[in-house]
């Protein structure tokens, strides 16, 4: 099929871009979910706002506290940046899972986020991260928790009139150790996740426990942080038991669907397997 007739603006700053945002309208950023969703009428806007020549929604900038990520940036150049292998190695990991070299070459962070599929490695891995996002309208700016900011399947928190500007990954530089892990079982490397883990663990010079966050994505609506676990697991030194006592939260925390690719009862077993590899190798990798 071919798209429904619209206009077409490609804005040359984000303060132009902003008054071209409304209801009728749909930003297009790398074009890898839109382009198929307008050739097959699933989005008919009457204006596509093409924010591909917004130079300032590119880059990757280290501010100590935490590093931001311009939503316009490709998954290629994240994945390739020294900084994010060294500051935000679950980011990295989780961007090699994102479809192929083709599809990132083109694909930006925030298109990503924005689209929110709730099997999406970014949203998740910013999950596990305590990222915050930064929009913006013609009324002013405002930062948001990934938390708040993701809603359920392909929704979130932006209205239409607002626009992705930076993602915020603090970098937890006051933490002893940190540890990080991504793990996903996908059909085929490079297809969505059936079921995503990512873990962040935090432990003192003496090997406790400060601080466990371990995100879930295609098990729900949205990805989900397992709270129940990680408190079972904060200020505790990691053993088998524990680990498999706070694993049993799992289960009740997510509602995974069941589709020609896994039943629900699949998707959870997954979930809990994935999950406990995920921990072990953040525990085992806290430098
Ligand atoms: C073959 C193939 C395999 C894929 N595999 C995966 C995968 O394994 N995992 C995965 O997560 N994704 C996968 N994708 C999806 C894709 O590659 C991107 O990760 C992402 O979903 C879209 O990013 P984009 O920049 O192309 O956004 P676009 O397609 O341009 O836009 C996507 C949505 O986000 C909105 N949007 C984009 N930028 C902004 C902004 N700055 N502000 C407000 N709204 C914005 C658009 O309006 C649109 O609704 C795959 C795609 C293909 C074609």
């Amino acid at each position: 099929m071919k798209p429904a007739p619209f206009d077409y603006a490609a804005p040359t700053s984000i303060d132009e871009a902003l008054t071209l945002l409304d209801d009728d309208s749909i930003v297009i950023a790398g074009g890898q979910t839109l382009v198929p969703m307008l050739a097959m009428r699933m989005a008919r806007p009457d204006r596509v706002v093409d924010i591909n020549n917004i130079a300032e929604l590119s880059g990757i900038e280290d501010k100590g506290t935490e590093i931001v990520i311009g939503t316009g940036t490709r998954q290629a150049d994240v994945l390739a940046s020294p900084l994010v292998a060294e500051k935000l190695p679950l980011l990295k990991q989780a961007i090699s899972f994102v479809g192929h070299t083709q599809t990132r070459n083109r694909g930006t962070v925030g298109g990503s986020l924005a689209h929110a599929d709730p099997a999406a490695e970014i949203p998740l891995a910013a999950l596990a991260m305590d990222a915050e996002v930064s929009l913006a309208s013609t009324g002013g700016h405002r930062r948001v928790s990934i938390d708040d900011f993701l809603i359920g399947p392909m929704m979130t928190a932006r209205e239409p009139e607002e626009l992705l500007v930076a993602v915020h990954f603090p970098v937890f530089a006051d933490a002893t150790h940190v540890g990080t892990s991504f793990h996903e079982m996908s059909e085929r490397h490079g297809d969505f996740a059936m079921v995503a883990a990512a873990a962040r663990m935090h432990f003192d010079i003496g090997g406790v426990c400060q601080f466990a966050a371990l995100a879930l994505g295609g098990v729900d609506g949205r990805a989900v942080r397992i709270s129940a676990l990680e408190t079972m697991l904060t200020g505790q030194r990691l053993s088998d038991d524990l680990l498999q006592a706070a694993l049993a939260e799992i289960s009740g925390a997510i509602d995974p669907g069941s589709d020609q690719h896994a039943s629900t009862d699949y998707r959870r077993r997954v979930a809990v397997s994935l999950a406990e590899r995920a921990i072990k190798d953040a525990g085992e990798g806290a430098a």
